[in-house]
């Protein structure tokens, strides 16, 4: 078991807190919440009471730690047996919100914007994605003007994930001249004239997490809101979606992962032609085709995790890490549907979420076709 190597003591038991915390304040309610398109806010600060939300952000401001890798995937890991990808992503939001923050931004910034946010009374959510294209981050469109002790910005964002509930938004602005060179990020606040949400957008999937769009008509942002350096914004962004693209993995394994457990349960009970589904040659050899994808899909990405906690460039392996899992979760969400029949369609059956959840994962935080386009510059073509 690739566990035994990856994960010690203290990581197995934040990962039972984890369980227990789904198992007790999600799973009851996890299929009203889904049907209702959101789930309720207090689950940040019951996540928060649990430590859940600390986990991977810096101790000085209530986390248990930016720098365990493993630890955190643990309670993505677990977090994910709550079947749904929205929930995860939503209650998740501050995970790819935050650590511009606590990494770039000034120390009143991190004081005043990060404590609340681990405690669960305030939502983080990140806004690169534009109206206009959400590959090309080099040339976003919304821009924010210096005027005096503040920027003025003007533009939109889409597809923000806790984008209607969120309270602090790391935006991706335009400071400087066309290109990477003149992208800056700036923390907006909800309550910033001029700054108003959207439609709260309807989905294939993760039907639990609001996905909205935002609109900023002449916002007056203070100067002291901007995160990183003025016009150094890119990297900043590029630097944040390493640990993004790792939890992708993470929730692509795990979405293959609980698909085949469903899957290897229902052929042992569905009878078709006087014997159990698992009685079919071809559909044992099926599901050991979708274990052993599982299998060596999660241990690439184990690889990965450790190579990024040594203190490694990951860039190349972290693209091809996701690809690789959400190619695999792609096959075997399919096939577990298929597995299935026509309860497989069904709103009952878990594979049908899983199908539909995860069809997000090669899209959101660098499609498919970019990450082969960073695995290729970085194979020198
Ligand atoms: C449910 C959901 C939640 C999301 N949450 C967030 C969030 O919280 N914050 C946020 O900022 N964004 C978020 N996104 C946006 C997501 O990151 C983008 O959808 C994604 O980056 C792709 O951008 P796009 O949709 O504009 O597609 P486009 O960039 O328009 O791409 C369209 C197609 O063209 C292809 N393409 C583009 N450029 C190239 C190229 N150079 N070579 C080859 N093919 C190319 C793409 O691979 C894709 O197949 C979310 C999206 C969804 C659906």
């Amino acid at each position: 078991m690739a566990e035994l190597d990856y994960f010690n003591d203290t990581h197995r038991m934040v990962r039972d807190t984890a369980r227990r915390f789904v198992e007790r304040e999600i799973l009851p309610w996890i299929d009203e919440w889904e049907e209702a398109g959101e789930f309720p806010s207090e689950l940040f600060r019951k996540a928060a009471e649990t430590g859940l939300q600390g986990v991977g952000h810096p101790e000085a401001y209530g986390g248990s730690g930016e720098n365990d890798v493993f630890m955190k995937m643990a309670v993505s890991e677990e977090l994910m047996r709550s079947t749904s990808g929205g929930l995860v992503a939503g209650l998740g939001s501050l995970d790819i919100g935050l650590p511009p923050v606590w990494k770039w931004g000034s120390d009143e910034l991190k004081e005043r914007v990060v404590p609340p946010v681990l405690r669960g009374e305030k939502i983080s959510a990140l806004a690169i994605t534009e109206p206009g294209g959400g590959s090309d981050v080099a040339n976003l469109r919304t821009r924010a003007v210096r005027d005096g002790d503040a920027y003025i910005v003007n533009g939109a964002k889409t597809f923000i994930t806790s984008g209607a509930r969120a309270d602090y938004y790391t935006v991706a602005v335009r400071t400087g001249e066309p290109g990477y060179a003149g992208v800056s990020l700036l923390l907006m606040e909800k309550d910033t004239p001029g700054f108003r949400v959207g439609r709260n957008l309807k989905k294939t999937g993760w039907w639990a997490s609001d996905t909205a769009e935002l609109f900023f008509e002449d916002c007056r942002v203070p100067a002291a809101n901007l995160i990183g350096p003025e016009n150094g914004g890119f990297y900043c962004i590029m630097t944040n979606f390493q640990m993004e693209r790792l939890m992708l993995c993470t929730m692509a394994n795990m979405t293959a992962q609980l698909a085949l457990e469903a899957s290897l349960e229902y052929v042992q009970q569905r009878e078709a032609f006087g014997r159990t589904l698992s009685g079919f040659q071809v559909t044992r050899h099926k599901l050991a085709e979708m274990a052993t994808d599982v299998e060596v899909s999660r241990e690439f990405t184990y690889r990965v995790a450790a190579k990024i906690q040594a203190g490694e460039n990951c860039i190349r392996d972290i693209s091809m890490a996701k690809n690789f899992a959400t190619r695999v979760s792609d096959r075997v969400t399919y096939d577990a549907v298929q597995l299935h029949g026509g309860m497989g369609f069904m709103r009952e059956a878990v594979v049908e979420r899983l199908y539909r959840d995860n069809r997000i994962l090669s899209i959101g935080g660098g499609t498919y076709e970019i990450m082969n386009e960073v695995i290729a510059r970085q194979m020198g073509l």
